[in-house]
């Protein structure tokens, strides 16, 4: 598998999932271009792969949210790059909360960086790839998309949406040349689950049949799949990387 010189956007790709899929693309030859909300943070963790793998890089402080700065990023990055070949919708936060106690701020948080912000890089960089005719997404969605979870209405609300988008932009682009497709991981250890209860954690650990949480390096490689060429024949598909939690 190789993705040499393809240019690939990776949002939230300054740590956990993103930072491993970032790694993942610059060892397989791609041009990364990180995405966070910090342009620091981003810079630092763009540096660190030009000095580890010896790969152009580019790196952009960019709120997915916000079409305007999406917008703004993505014509920067033709305008240094010449194209776009990968996008990868990995930025993503949480407010779980039971539905009762939920605010309006904490779902509209989550669905518009989780669900709005992949509408708004993806809408900009099909035009580009439209102009190619070609190009590969892949979007990060979650099991919880799949199963619901009690205290994440709002996450999965956003996630199951994610699979529903996936399927719709890769039936609007198939004959174009553009394949769109989504990964679901399950329990993965990063910044994200840090924070949860220890029980919560040794429980679902026992939801695993493969009994250990996923790391940032398990989910990796099957982006780098459905980004490269060896899933040509490959669209509208979720994915899922969770040690065998859902099947
Ligand atoms: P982290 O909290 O470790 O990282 C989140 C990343 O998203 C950071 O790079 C952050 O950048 C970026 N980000 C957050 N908000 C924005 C925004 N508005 N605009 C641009 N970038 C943003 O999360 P994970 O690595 O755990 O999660 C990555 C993805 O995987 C998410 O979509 C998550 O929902 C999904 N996922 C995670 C699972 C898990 O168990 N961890 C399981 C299933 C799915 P910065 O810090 O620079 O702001």
């Amino acid at each position: 598998m190789t993705l040499k010189d393809r240019v690939a956007i990776v949002t939230g790709g300054t740590r956990g999932i993103g930072k491993g899929i970032v790694r993942r693309f610059a060892a397989l030859g791609a041009k990364v271009v990180v995405i966070g909300t910090n342009g620091e943070t981003a810079l630092q963790a763009a540096q660190e792969l030009e000095r580890e793998f010896g790969t152009e890089t580019g790196s952009f402080g960019c709120d997915v949210s916000d079409a305007k700065q999406v917008d703004q990023t993505l014509d920067a990055v033709v305008e240094r790059f010449g194209r776009i070949d990968v996008l990868v919708n990995n930025a993503g936060i949480a407010r779980d909360n039971l539905i009762l106690r939920m605010s309006d701020e904490e779902w509209d948080e989550v669905l518009t960086v989780n669900l709005k912000g992949m509408f708004h890089t993806t809408r900009k960089a099909v035009r580009q790839m439209l102009r190619q005719r070609s190009g590969s997404i892949v979007n990060i969605t979650s099991v919880v998309g799949l199963t619901g979870n009690a205290g994440q209405s709002n996450y999965c609300a956003a996630k199951a949406g994610a699979i529903g988008f996936t399927k719709a932009v890769a039936k609007e682009f198939a004959a174009k040349g553009i394949r769109v497709n989504a990964v679901a991981p399950g329990f993965i250890a990063t910044a994200m689950t840090e924070g949860l209860p220890e029980k919560m954690k040794e429980e679902l650990s026992r939801l695993i049949p493969m009994k250990r949480l996923g790391t940032a390096e398990d989910v990796a490689p099957v982006v780098a799949f459905l980004a490269s060429d060896d899933s040509a024949y490959i669209t509208g598909q979720v994915l899922t990387v969770d040690g065998g939690m859902v099947m």
